[in-house]
């Protein structure tokens, strides 16, 4: 297929597809999907090899957020059945940062819910960072607090912090429609924040919320042009007592598509499925590693992943290998700070039209609430993490 020729080639020369060229991927048919796959697996293999990064999510503070996020069983007025806790200690959250990093994590993700952090706040985190990197050699550790004021991500990484994620989640144009008591725009300025900070950005998308396909291309090239370091590409869990709980839009096809699109659009950023793994792609999740380099390792913030020791044998059996922390992740022009790809830095994206391509067979998914399990254990419980 010429389109995936195309893709490929431009993915290893780091130069962005076209708009038309993106929504022509989303727009691929089911006969079509293992050649995507493939196509977006070269480029993958080209900055990636064979290695996928784990991650692994240990949630500070649990629930009772004041924002209205539509999508979030942590929101404001969420009748989600969902651990409620308000701060973990310090060493709380190294002990379970170190079953994650024991099971073969090299990153720790510090989330808290939340409109964003006070100072009082930055300053126990600040003290968490400083206690889990004292406990544990290596660890790179990645905070997201929501929405930084002036200041903040520079104390942060004066802790320690490697990194800082805040997720643009979907289009600049429907924004509004998933969230009212914060904007786009606000979304942006942190991102901004932590780069300028010298923070490596993480930033990424909820796919599945009822978005068009303009609207996740949209979303992708607003990333390509922040130029996050990773990219998390979630799959909306349909939370009952959610306003979306009723918005199964996504087929495990529809996941592989947007997952190649993603590559495809950001070939050198580490791609990384995040929440809605288990319960969107199923028994495709190794056919996703062709195409992210990164997942995280057992329970998401609120629900429940598959167990660690299953995130490690479908890895090993897809013929992947777990990063080490003697490996970088990051191709070298990325870790080196360069970010400028040859054929035009990170907001050259074309804006070409879209294309008129048929729509792909099997869009609408198929309610799963059996794969839904709300996360009761690990940090917040007396119980063992899964890791
Ligand atoms: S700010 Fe964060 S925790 Fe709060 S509702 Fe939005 S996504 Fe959920």
């Amino acid at each position: 297929m010429d389109l995936l020729n195309t893709l490929v080639d431009k993915g290893l020369r780091r130069v962005p597809p076209t708009r038309g060229e993106a929504l022509a991927v989303l727009a691929t048919s089911d006969d079509d999907l293992l050649d995507v796959v493939a196509a977006a697996g070269r480029v993958r293999r080209h900055w990636f090899g064979r290695r996928v990064k784990l991650n692994y999510l240990v949630n500070l503070k649990s629930g009772l957020c004041p924002e209205d996020c539509s999508y979030c069983s942590q929101r404001l007025g969420s009748k989600a059945g969902i651990l409620k806790y308000t701060w973990l200690k310090p060493d709380q959250a190294s002990e379970a940062a170190a079953a994650g990093l024991a099971g073969g994590a090299k990153r720790v993700c510090l989330v808290a819910s939340g409109r964003g952090p006070t100072d009082k706040d930055v300053d126990r985190v600040s003290e968490t960072i400083r206690t889990i990197k004292e406990q544990n050699e290596d660890v790179e550790v990645c905070a997201c607090l929501g929405l930084l004021s002036d200041g903040q991500a520079e104390r942060l990484r004066a802790a320690g912090a490697d990194a800082y994620n805040h997720n643009l989640n979907t289009s600049e144009a429907t924004y509004g429609d998933i969230t009212t008591t914060h904007t786009y725009a606000d979304r942006v300025d942190t991102v901004q924040k932590a780069h300028a900070a010298g923070l490596s950005a993480c930033s990424g998308l909820i796919a599945g919320m009822g978005e068009t396909d303009e609207d996740l291309v949209d979303v992708v090239f607003s990333l390509r042009e922040l130029d996050p370091d990773s990219v998390p590409v979630n799959f909306l869990i349909p939370f009952e007592g959610t306003p979306l709980a009723k918005e199964w839009n996504l087929t495990p096809q529809r996941c592989l598509r947007i997952l190649a699109m993603v590559r495809f659009v950001c070939p050198d950023a580490e791609v990384r499925i995040a929440g809605g793994r288990e319960v969107h792609l199923r028994s495709m999740q190794p056919l996703a590693l062709h195409l992210a380099n990164s997942i995280f390792l057992g329970d998401y913030l609120t629900s429940e992943g598959q167990a660690g020791k299953a995130d490690l044998e479908m890895i090993a059996d897809a013929g992947f290998e777990v990063e080490g922390t003697d490996q970088v992740t990051l191709p070298e022009h990325r870790a080196g700070g360069c970010r400028t790809g040859e054929g035009g830095g990170c907001a050259s994206a074309s804006a070409a039209s879209a294309t008129s391509a048929a729509s792909p067979a099997s869009e609408a998914g198929e309610p799963r609430t059996d794969l839904v399990a709300v996360r009761r254990r690990g940090a917040g419980t007396d119980l063992a993490p899964n890791a």
